[in-house]
């Protein structure tokens, strides 16, 4: 139903969050950096930060924020009073209905087996059916549709209250504010029972720009919570619908979760307030004020079905779904209506999913998709025979984890450019190419490789031999089979071939596209990575580079091209790689290199190296003032987890040992094989060629 992706379950922590659940102690520790221990303290995870209840009276009620960085280690522990039922009202505003909505895309978009996309008129009456045309003029085809309000037109606002207390609410005042200025006051005469819903409507003239709308009921009657009793949304947000069954909500109300209350709409409400924090904090070269888009919780749709609710989300006469993204709550066990509640762990953290799987509806792919254990490929590296193998170059983030992270700036970069255009589309930040893409190869100092052999292979592609190679600014690139099959691993032959010029620098060949315009301005032309799929298989490719019989492998991502478009370089972008091959004026590198398993103990390695042979006496390139020793971990690529420094000694020396405990994170990926490499270090630090071993195994 949604055009969304089968999101693989990553469950991996990354941080320090110990669940001791069920233990003698009934709250929270928080331990931060400088040593403070907050014992029988509450915490929520926003991921940038922490919110704390100090006590169990403070929980409901205004936090402490404490900033990630801060934080050393979280214990979440609750016991049982967590979960009594307190003889108490509690008003929560579910949320905020806006009226006339805006169409969305969802259901209306399709990709042809190129990945070109178009929106499409199938299933409804009012997109127009444009064949061909649709590719490159989107804006027709969905030009009868209500994509943005209108300055002056009346819009109709109406908050949903509901008392998700264990006791009868008095009558209240609210009062509802337009960017935190008071427009109207009102008054519920009725008193809410236990779970039960009223509503109140403003009518709103619409104005541009970033407005938001608070409901807040006024009252001084005890309550269990007192932060559900006023909501604020952002008016440019894209609305959400969420589908619950009332089994389930019931089942909720007898359980209290990390937001508080005893509430389901509380606490996934929570979930999309989390969303927008993370977009503010999404700041990054291409989104310096971070990300301006936001969301908000448009309806919750409670239904005995909601299977079939989802089913029929088209329920407008024309056809269109009029929401920008949906979520339906539904497991095995709801099926059965057995509503069982979720266990203390789940309900006592951040669901990270959640987020995670909104942004899908978003148009937002998995960065995931981009890893590659390249396990199914002929490609290899030459001394150890393991597959070549790549981690996403920038993995802790939203659409990569499900975690506690902000956006990728790509994400950033696109919900930036769309943040007013329909949802439905997907991964279309994958056209965003610049217009000429080069590679700049350099030597171990930084220098540009000369006449380097240039081969790169194509994930998700077969090159059909068939087909005449091309030739583009002197390199070649070879036709690929275009049959949508984009499951396939790093293609066998090579779909570029060149060689660098005296400078280093190659000319990534622009390769054919089947050419589309999406609806949110972006322009799919002739790149570097062809006819490239908006799920991302075809934007990993593998780069041979040959000097002296020596091959080096690197990746190219196309998250980082992407990332260059963002930047504003639409025009032109270097990707450097750097290979451990020495310059013209490099001094001879050192010989027999070696490395083994303990120094002073196991946990130590051994290099041991020979000087370099002296071709002229007394020649200052040759004068080697020292050596340095190098280390890298893994079969991944040299540019994604390169070479680094372990230590650099004077030139007398012939050993020096390191430590295996002393390394970088973010490295070890796929497999623990380290490598060793020393140079020869000569005057104003230049360097020879990298000599490397492979570590042997321990026995
Ligand atoms: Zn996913």
């Amino acid at each position: 139903m949604m055009p969304r992706l089968a999101c693989g379950t990553l469950a991996i922590s990354l941080v320090s969050l110990t669940l001791l659940l069920g233990g003698r102690a009934s709250a929270d520790t928080l331990e931060l950096t400088d040593g403070t221990v907050l014992n029988d303290c509450f915490v929520r995870d926003e991921g940038v930060r922490y919110l704390v209840w100090q006590k169990m009276a403070d929980v409901g009620g205004p936090a402490r924020i404490i900033p990630r960085s801060k934080v050393k280690q979280v214990k979440i522990q609750r016991g049982e009073a967590w979960d009594a039922h307190p003889e108490l009202p509690d008003l929560s505003v579910t949320f905020i209905e806006l009226n006339p909505k805006l169409a969305g895309l969802h259901g209306n978009v399709f990709y042809d087996s190129c990945s070109r996309v178009k929106p499409t008129a199938e299933g409804n009456k009012a997109i127009l059916d444009l064949g061909e045309k649709a590719y490159l003029e989107p804006q027709e085809a969905v030009k009868n549709l209500k994509l943005k309000h209108e300055p002056g037109e009346e819009i109709t606002l109406t908050a949903h209250v509901k008392n998700v207390g264990f006791a009868d609410a008095k009558p209240f005042k609210y009062v509802w504010l337009i960017d935190q200025k008071e427009l109207q006051q009102g008054e519920c005469p009725k008193a809410l029972k236990e779970m039960e819903e009223t509503t109140f409507e403003l009518k709103w003239k619409w104005e541009d720009g970033f407005h938001s709308v608070t409901f807040k009921v006024l009252t001084d009657q005890a309550e269990i919570a007192t932060l559900n009793n006023e909501a604020t949304d952002p008016l440019w947000g894209w609305g959400y619908w969420f589908y619950v069954e009332p089994g389930r909500v019931k089942a909720w109300h007898q359980i209290r979760t990390n937001a508080g209350t005893f509430s389901f709409e509380d606490y996934y409400r929570w979930h999309v307030q989390i969303m927008n924090t993370l977009f503010a904090a999404s700041v990054f070269p291409a989104a310096p004020e971070g990300i301006k888009a936001r969301v908000r919780l448009d309806r919750i749709i409670y239904t005995d079905n909601v299977e079939k609710a989802g089913q029929n989300q088209r329920s407008a006469e024309d056809g269109i779904i009029y929401h920008q993204g949906a979520w339906i709550w539904q497991n095995d066990e709801d099926k059965k209506k057995e509503w069982k509640v979720p266990d203390k762990q789940g309900r006592n953290t951040t669901e990270w999913s959640l987020p995670h799987e909104l942004g899908h509806q978003l148009g937002l792919t998995d960065w995931y998709y981009l890893d590659y254990d390249g396990k199914r490929d002929v490609h290899t590296w030459p001394d150890t025979g393991e597959k070549i193998a790549h981690f996403m170059t920038h993995a802790d983030t939203m659409m990569h984890w499900h975690g506690p992270h902000v956006w990728s700036e790509v994400d950033a970069g696109y919900l930036n450019m769309t943040w007013d255009k329909p949802r439905g589309h997907f991964g279309d930040y994958f056209y965003a190419i610049p217009r000429e893409c080069f590679l700049e190869i350099q030597d171990i100092n930084g220098v540009g490789v000369p006449g380097a052999t240039i081969e790169i292979f194509q994930r998700g592609t077969e090159v059909d031999s068939k087909a005449t190679p091309v030739e583009d600014h002197g390199v070649k690139y070879f036709p690929v089979i275009e049959d949508g099959n984009f499951g396939l691993p790093v293609s066998k032959a090579a779909v570029v071939v060149g060689k660098t010029d005296e400078f280093g620098m190659l000319r990534l060949p622009n390769r054919p596209v089947k050419e589309a315009v999406s609806l949110n301005g972006f322009h799919r032309e002739p790149n570097p990575f062809g006819n490239l799929n908006v799920c991302g298989e075809r934007g990993l490719m593998l780069v041979r580079v040959t000097k002296r019989d020596r091959p080096t492998f690197y990746w190219l991502e196309a998250y980082n091209f992407t990332v260059a478009w963002f930047r504003g370089q639409r025009e032109k972008f270097i990707t450097v790689l750097r290979t451990p091959y020495g310059s013209a004026g490099s001094p001879l590198p050192p010989r027999n290199v070696k490395a083994t398993l303990g120094g002073w103990n196991k946990d130590q390695v051994r290099v041991t190296w020979e000087a370099p042979e002296v071709r002229h006496e007394q020649q200052y390139l040759e004068r080697v003032i020292g050596y340095r020793v190098y280390r890298r971990i893994g079969p991944t690529g040299l540019n994604d987890r390169p070479w680094f420094p372990v230590a650099t000694v004077e030139p007398a020396t012939r050993a020096s040992v390191a430590e295996l405990k002393d390394k970088p994170d973010d490295i070890d990926w796929f497999s623990h094989v380290n490598r060793f490499g020393v140079t020869v270090v000569a005057e104003d630090g230049v360097e020879s060629e990298l000599i490397e071993v492979v570590l042997p195994a321990a026995k």
